[in-house]
């Protein structure tokens, strides 16, 4: 089968309510969606966030980016991961970077090859591995006392991995409110982080690493600049806690930076920085060869299509032992017919072929802003 037309749909969906992270705070999900139809009538569908302060890229400039692919890859055969490859190959000679935009191309290539050969995603990636894993609970109130009640809440629920939004706040008033829901949150084998986004630099962070060394967190995720690389090797050497690279992991490369510079102990891998499905595989591959821990993530927050795409990457790679957050629990609504599988603080990998979602086209045309 040949692809026969890529459309880019930018959407917009409201959340429940809006999250605060140390750069931004997210009122609603703006996300590029990808319709991929090939001659044989079958149809993918993709998804990526936008994420200007992660990746660099708006919602418009996605749509535009993958407009300007669509001619130069509609007519590429698309039967089978080597095909896919090709057509990654060629988008990449075309258009340098627009990882995101090329993302939501990538993935509505794997599920359009699952659906035509009747298999999952998982299954294409190299087979699955689990099909249902934890979900890591952001947890970012603004207050302590808030951030306690919603935790023990969530471990009511069924939740056993936390993440804790630091980089707000100075990094001893976070580290005290950090280890007020580590010790909140203990008596359990519950895995618990904590998330800079970059908010400080290498001395706050130190500071931060410091005071917070007994809390029992398991990573502290990319408490610098992301190509503060020196920072961040400062930061690890700082105390036993183990680091996390996030913005600062936008391929292959940068993950072997990493690991070589002693500035992480694993990483956050997304299809919106590395640029697909087929990378993100690649670099928890690389990452199991170098010994460093896997967080595999979506951006807020992501509809059921790109939700599915990281279960499916759960399900297939080698460990995810860093969690897996997942943002679909933030929207208010959804595009796909029947919701994905969320209890008890765990996600179940869709079954069936594909991606394993039926999309609501009605449902993705009443989200479409027009761009
Ligand atoms: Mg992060």
């Amino acid at each position: 089968m040949k692809i026969k037309h890529i459309e880019p749909i930018a959407v917009n969906l409201p959340m429940v309510k809006p999250v605060k992270m140390s750069f931004e705070e997210v009122k609603s999900a703006n996300n590029a969606l990808v319709r991929l139809e090939t001659d044989d009538g079958i149809v993918g569908w993709g998804e990526a966030a936008s994420a200007p302060t992660m990746t660099g890229e708006t919602l418009a400039s996605m749509v535009a980016a993958v407009r300007y692919l669509a001619p130069l890859l509609e007519g590429m055969p698309a039967d089978s991961p080597g095909d896919i490859a090709a057509v990654m190959s060629r988008a990449h000679c075309y258009l340098y970077g627009n990882h995101a935009a090329k993302s939501t191309i990538e993935m509505a290539l794997h599920d359009a090859l699952g659906r035509a050969t009747g298999k999952p995603v998982c299954e294409l990636l190299g087979g699955k591995r689990r099909d249902r894993v934890p979900v890591l609970r952001l947890i970012g109130t603004g207050s302590a006392a808030g951030d306690i009640e919603e935790a023990k809440r969530k471990k009511a629920e069924g939740y056993v991995a936390f993440k804790v939004k630091v980089g707000v706040a100075d990094p001893l008033a976070d580290a005290e409110r950090t280890r007020k829901v580590c010790a909140a949150l203990r008596n359990g084998d519950l895995l618990l982080c904590a998330d800079a986004n970059q908010g400080w630099n290498a001395e706050q962070a130190i500071a931060y690493v410091r005071a917070v060394e007994d809390a029992g967190l398991a990573f502290f995720e990319q408490p610098v600049a992301g190509d503060d690389l020196e920072g961040m090797a400062r930061v690890a050497r700082a105390s036993r806690i183990r680091i996390g690279a996030d913005e600062g992991l936008h391929s292959i490369e940068d993950l072997r930076r990493h690991h070589e510079r002693g500035a992480a102990h694993g990483g956050s891998l997304k299809t919106i920085k590395l640029g697909g499905m087929k990378p993100v595989h690649d670099a928890a591959l690389l990452c199991e060869e170098l010994g460093m821990q896997v967080n595999l993530a979506s951006k807020m927050a992501e509809t059921g299509i790109g939700t599915a795409g990281v279960l499916h990457l759960a399900a297939a790679v080698p460990s995810v032992n860093w969690g897996v957050s997942l943002t679909n629990q933030y929207l208010v609504d959804d595009v796909i017919v029947r919701p994905l599988d969320f209890s008890n603080g765990h996600a179940r990998v869709p079954a069936g072929p594909g991606l394993g979602i039926e999309v609501d086209e009605a449902k993705v045309r009443r989200y479409a802003v027009e761009r």
